[in-house]
C-alpha cells in the first residue's frame, strides 16, 4: 500500500468504452492506494445473480448492452458514496456513463480528482472481448492472453470457475458500443472542461496501460 499526499484524495473516474480494461485497472488502482473500488456493473451483476428486485429490473437492461435508467444508478451509487469507507477516496469503475448521471455526481457535492480516460478503439474492443473472462464467483476479469490465469479456467483470487460474460458476446458488444458513443463518450468533453480529464492511450499489454495510469496518479499526488 502506497499512502496518499496528506492534502490529496484520491476520488477517481474511470471513463472509456466496454473492455478498455477499467475494470481491471480499477482492481489494482484500489489495492495500491487502498481505496474503495465502486463497480456499479458489479453491482447489477451480483444483484441479477442473487434475483434481488434490482436484478429482475435491470437484467433485461445488461443482457442487452442497454443502461440501467438513470434514477436508479444514481440512488445506488449516492448511497455507496455516503458510506464510511468512501470518505478519503474511491474509484469509480463504470459511473457515470451519461450526462444525467455526471450532473447527479457533481449536485451531490462529490469533488473529483481526476477522471481517467481508457482509450482503445473499436476495432481492438471487439478483438479484446472474444478473450476476456469474469470469475463466476467474484466478478475478477482476465483476458486468456493478456492477463491470463495458470489454466484460464479458475480464477487466481479465489478459485472460482471463469465464465464469458452474456454481454460480451460479439453482437451486444456492439450494442454496448454504441451506447457508449451516444451517451458516454461526450463525456470527455464535459471533465475536459473541468481541467481533470487525463487520457490513457490502453496499450496491449495490461502492466503498459497501469504504468501509464500509475503515472498520472502519481503526477496529480505530486502536483
Ligand atoms: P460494465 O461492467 O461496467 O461493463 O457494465 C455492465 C452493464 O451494466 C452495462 O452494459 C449496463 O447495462 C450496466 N451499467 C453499468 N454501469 C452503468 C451506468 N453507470 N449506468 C447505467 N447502466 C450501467
Amino acid at each position: 500500500m502506497l499512502c496518499n499526499n496528506k492534502n490529496k484524495q484520491l476520488k477517481l473516474i474511470f471513463l472509456g468504452p466496454p473492455g478498455a480494461g477499467k475494470g481491471t485497472q480499477t482492481d489494482i488502482v484500489s489495492e495500491r492506494y487502498s481505496i474503495p473500488a465502486i463497480s456499479i456493473g458489479a453491482i447489477l451483476r451480483d444483484a441479477i445473480k442473487n434475483q434481488t428486485e434490482l436484478g429482475k429490473t435491470a437484467a433485461k437492461y445488461v443482457e442487452s448492452g442497454e443502461l440501467v435508467p438513470d434514477e436508479i444508478i444514481i440512488d445506488i451509487i449516492n448511497e455507496r458514496l455516503s458510506k464510511d469507507d468512501c470518505k478519503n477516496g474511491f474509484i469509480l469503475d463504470g459511473y457515470p456513463r451519461t450526462k444525467t448521471q455526471a450532473a447527479a455526481l457533481d449536485e451531490s457535492g462529490t469533488e473529483i480528482s481526476l477522471v481517467i480516460n481508457i482509450f482503445v478503439d473499436d476495432n481492438d474492443i471487439i478483438r479484446r472481448m472474444r478473450g476476456r473472462r469474469v470469475c463466476s464467483s467474484c466478478g475478477a476479469t482476465y483476458h486468456i492472453k493478456y492477463n491470463p490465469t495458470s489454466d484460464n479456467k479458475t480464477c487466481s483470487r479465489c478459485g472460482g470457475a471463469l465464465i464469458r460474460r452474456e454481454d460480451d458476446e460479439p453482437s451486444v458488444v456492439e450494442s454496448r458500443l454504441k451506447v457508449y458513443h451516444e451517451q458516454t463518450e461526450p463525456l470527455i468533453k464535459y471533465y475536459e472542461e473541468k481541467g481533470i480529464l487525463r487520457t490513457v492511450i490502453g496499450q496491449e499489454k495490461l502492466e503498459d496501460t497501469t504504468a501509464l495510469t500509475l503515472n498520472v496518479i502519481e503526477n496529480y499526488l505530486k502536483g
